[in-house]
């Protein structure tokens, strides 16, 4: 199993939302092939716990607000692992290319000779919608995907297309959206977007914890204000999101809050 990958290779492997049972058959052969592994802070405990005992394994997650490894530390870290010999798997949490960073990380080892290689991963908004009981997609009325990040840095304005993101015909997810809801839901309506489109807010997907708030635009920024902070949260915006099986979904949140 060892040679699933091979000596001083790296692999950019996707977590999924957090559920270990939301991991690639893949993805599992290959964190338990790996000699050493580096994680996101998104990656889920029950993904970790997949990794062998032997195998060395260290924390690199970024989480705005905290300290951790500035991306170059990490490009570094992956590149000495590589250039030891290791086997080396990089966990991250979601899908990799969906914003993770995965082009600079490539693009530091391709720079040195080292081979990677990318295993994908289930995206959050797909995970979102799936917990929610909607389709990101709705035949005739939501034929477009935007997937976009609202994560700016300290003290800039969030630079989005807004025109193009208030697209009556299309399903919006925004990912690192907690911070700047007020100012999407303010932008989008400013945009002619309609104050009572559907929105749904996802936390912890996949995850016991999980929350789905159902709201509509206008009330996009009291829904967030219920998401702890520390809790990884999605927005999903469109008709789309109000068109899913919403008793279904509230009621096995429900179960599963009284499961626990
Ligand atoms: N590569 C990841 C996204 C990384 S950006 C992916 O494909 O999903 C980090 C953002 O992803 C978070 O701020 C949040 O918006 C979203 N996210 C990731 N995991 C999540 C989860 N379990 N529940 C809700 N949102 C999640």
């Amino acid at each position: 199993m060892a040679d699933e990958i091979a000596l001083g290779e790296v692999w950019l492997v996707g977590a999924g939302p957090g559920d270990p049972d939301l991991l690639t058959r893949k993805a599992e052969r290959l964190i338990r092939a790996a000699s050493i592994v580096f994680y996101d802070a998104l990656v889920g405990p029950g993904v970790l716990d997949l990794i062998p005992p032997h195998v060395r394994r260290l924390a690199v997650g970024k989480r705005s607000g905290r300290h951790s490894k500035d991306q170059g530390s990490i490009n570094d870290l992956l590149l000495a692992a590589a250039q030891d010999g290791e086997r080396v798997v990089r966990l991250k949490g979601g899908d990799p290319s969906v914003f993770g960073r995965s082009a600079e990380e490539m693009a530091h080892l391709r720079a040195e000779g080292i081979s990677v290689r990318i295993c994908p991963g289930i995206t959050a908004a797909s995970a979102a919608a799936a917990s929610a009981g909607v389709s990101l997609t709705l035949r005739g009325l939501s034929r477009r995907l935007q997937f976009v990040t609202a994560h700016a840095r300290a003290g800039e304005a969030l630079a989005l297309d807004w025109s193009a993101l208030a697209d009556p015909g299309a399903t919006l997810a925004v990912y690192m959206g907690r911070e700047a809801a007020r100012d999407v839901a303010r932008q989008l309506m400013a945009k002619g977007m309609p104050a009572q489109t559907p929105v749904l807010i996802a936390a912890n997907v996949s995850l016991p914890d999980e929350r789905l708030l159902f709201t509509r635009l206008d009330l996009l920024h009291l829904g967030v204000t219920s998401i702890a902070s520390g809790s990884p949260a999605l927005l999903l915006v469109g008709e789309a999101v109000g068109a899913g099986d919403r008793s279904g979904a509230m009621a096995r949140q429900h179960s599963e809050a009284v499961t626990q």
